[in-house]
């Protein structure tokens, strides 16, 4: 497919290639949908082997911020944007200028922020030159500690359907990923006496929050078939697939990583185990709350947080409109999203 054929299938607005020969810089912006607002979504700093793959990868994730953001209840748009390259080599403070100058060419339509490694140092950078970029230090800063409040929320919401009650004392909850979100995960979970199992390639990581919050190290080879009440990936995408579904043993899965699921495939194979899955751009828009809140309004650490805290409700309403048509929460996470911009 071309790339026009490809903006079709995904149903995107725009396509902006940039290059800067002088600083190294190749990026993709992609303006998914501006129905709701100007599209919000992070750069993705990768070194992608080809064009293709950093092309499919900047439409997929762009079209997962329209969904996320309409959502959320943000009144912004879908973009995202990946710059192909070694951040290791090219990273300096004239790159990022001259990326911000390109952003300042779309007038407003795309608002950029952290992603897969563009941190708050960078994103300063980009807002020397740029207004047009949010999730600034000097603003709302790093989102993680968001994004886990808006999981953890979306989870007591999940756990009010499998369990009766939403809350999670003396429930265990596995939790893969020990990073930014995991770990803050961690410190929601211990709070309400969830008994917490963590699994993280870090073993660092793993070993402070066994030390500090008491919780139990299991092993790689024990992290999908452990018995628990809960997991909650918090580490990367792709975790679940319809063949290793079958093994895990909890009632829920809720958590950070975007794109837990490989494939539709491995949705079904959940929904057949009788296992709840909340999709992930769902219950992890915590992080999205807070940087939209920069371009929406006066920012306010309060009202974020009122407005992370409706991902339970949010969660609550995509469950019962799956129970109510009788599709997957996938599918009704999409339908609901999908219902928002329409309405735009
Ligand atoms: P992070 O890089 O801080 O943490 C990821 C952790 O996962 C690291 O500790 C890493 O060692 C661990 N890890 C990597 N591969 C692993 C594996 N196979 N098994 C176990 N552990 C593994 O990232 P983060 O900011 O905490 O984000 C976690 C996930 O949530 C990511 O998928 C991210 O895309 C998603 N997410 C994050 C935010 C946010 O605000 N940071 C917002 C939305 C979605």
């Amino acid at each position: 497919m071309n790339t026009l054929e490809q903006m079709k299938a995904y149903g995107h607005e725009q396509i902006v290639f940039v290059r800067d020969e002088a600083v190294g810089l190749q990026a993709i912006i992609a303006i998914h949908d501006t129905t709701l607002g100007p599209a919000l979504g992070g750069t993705r700093f990768w070194n992608y082997g080809n064009e293709e793959e950093a092309l499919f990868d900047v439409l997929r994730l762009s079209q997962g911020m329209t969904m996320k953001n309409a959502a959320a209840g943000l009144g912004l748009g879908g973009g995202k944007a990946v710059i192909i390259g070694d951040p290791a080599k090219l990273k300096s403070r004239e790159f990022f200028h001259s990326y911000a100058h390109f952003i300042n060419s779309l007038g407003g339509k795309y608002y950029t922020a952290e992603d897969v490694n563009i941190s708050e140092t960078d994103v300063a950078m980009i807002n020397e030159v740029s207004e047009y970029v949010v999730g600034t230090p000097a603003i709302s800063g790093n989102p993680a500690p968001f994004t886990a409040r808006g999981v953890y929320m979306g989870m007591k919401a999940g756990a009010s359907k499998c369990f009766a009650s939403d809350s999670l004392e003396g429930k265990t909850v596995v939790v893969q990923g020990i990073g930014s979100v995991g770990r803050k995960l961690c410190n929601y979970l211990a709070n309400e006496g969830a008994i917490i199992k963590v699994y993280d390639i870090d073993r660092a990581k793993v070993d402070e929050v066994v030390d500090t919050l008491g919780a139990i190290a299991i092993s790689g080879d024990e992290l999908l078939t452990t018995e628990c009440d809960i997991f909650a990936p918090c580490a990367l995408g792709a975790v679940i697939s319809s063949t290793n579904a079958v093994s895990l043993k909890c009632r829920l899965v809720a958590g950070a990583a975007n794109n837990v699921l490989v494939d539709a495939a491995a949705g079904k194979a959940l929904a057949q185990m009788g296992i709840l899955y909340l999709p992930d751009y769902i219950i992890n828009a915590g992080g999205v709350i807070n940087c939209g809140m920069e371009i929406t309004g006066s920012y306010d650490v309060g009202r974020v947080n009122e407005q992370v805290d409706k991902i339970y409700d949010t969660t609550l309403r995509i469950l019962a409109l799956a129970e109510e048509k009788g599709i997957s929460t996938y599918q009704a996470a999409e339908e609901y999203a999908w219902g928002v911009v329409m309405a735009g």
